[in-house]
């Protein structure tokens, strides 16, 4: 199957309608992300921002852009025009950086908090006292060009299911802690969890956002 078809397969079979799917393109080639295009499918993820701002260039300008991997300070510059939401903020200096050129740009940056739910330590993230510490602080108060949309994780790469579920749920309890405390509209709504190994977990514990990569594309060749 085609990467259009398996997109269909998973909207009308996998994915629960209220459930968003960031076709994840990255290493992809523009003439497959365009077929998918083409056969109706509009919302893509990249995870490196050099990429995806030449994705961005060669490609229709009414796709809807998710940046899921990290994100230097210095580089969020070359997105900072058209992004339509980034995922992984993970610290309070990137926040500031993404309000500055939301400010340069006249628009306001959707962004998602990144936590550190898994037991890997290269996985990047907020704690949740990091982010208490902050929502409270007068310097987020002062940023209005960005707007938390909720929150985003990436579980541990196991087989261990009970582990990628527990580490869901953690995240599920974060965002509604966050949204209790700090949160009062109704603009903090997403969870991004679940990727093409565990996104039936994601679902069952509340993902609002999955991002799903090799199981619609192929596996990816990082050998150029
Ligand atoms: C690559 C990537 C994905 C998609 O991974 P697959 O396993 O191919 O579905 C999801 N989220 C992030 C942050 C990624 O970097």
């Amino acid at each position: 199957m085609g990467v259009s078809e398996n997109i269909k397969h998973f909207l009308s079979k996998e994915i629960p309608s209220n459930v968003k799917l960031i076709a994840v393109s990255k290493t992809k080639p523009i003439d497959v992300i365009l077929k998918a295009y083409q056969s109706g499918y509009k919302i893509f993820g990249e995870n490196k921002v050099q990429e995806l701002a030449d994705k961005y260039n060669d490609l229709p300008k009414d796709i809807e852009w998710h940046m899921i991997g990290h994100v230097q300070s210095n580089k969020v510059k070359y997105i900072a025009p058209f992004v339509s939401l980034i995922h992984g903020v993970d610290s309070v200096k990137l926040l500031k950086v993404i309000n500055k050129e939301g400010e340069k740009n006249n628009r306001k940056i959707n962004c998602l908090l990144q936590f550190h739910i898994a037991k890997e330590e290269t996985k990047f993230g907020l704690s949740l006292e990091e982010a208490n510490e902050f929502l409270i602080s007068e310097d987020f108060k002062n940023l209005n060009n960005i707007n938390i949309c909720g929150v985003m994780g990436m579980a541990t790469y196991t087989e261990n299911d009970d582990t990628i579920r527990s580490e869901f749920k953690e995240l599920v309890y974060i965002f509604n802690e966050l949204k209790i405390v700090h949160f009062s509209n109704n603009d903090f709504k997403e969870i991004s969890m679940g990727m093409s190994g565990d996104y039936k977990i994601a679902i069952e514990e509340g993902a609002t956002i999955v991002r799903i990569g090799s199981l619609l594309f192929g596996a990816r060749n990082y050998i150029k």
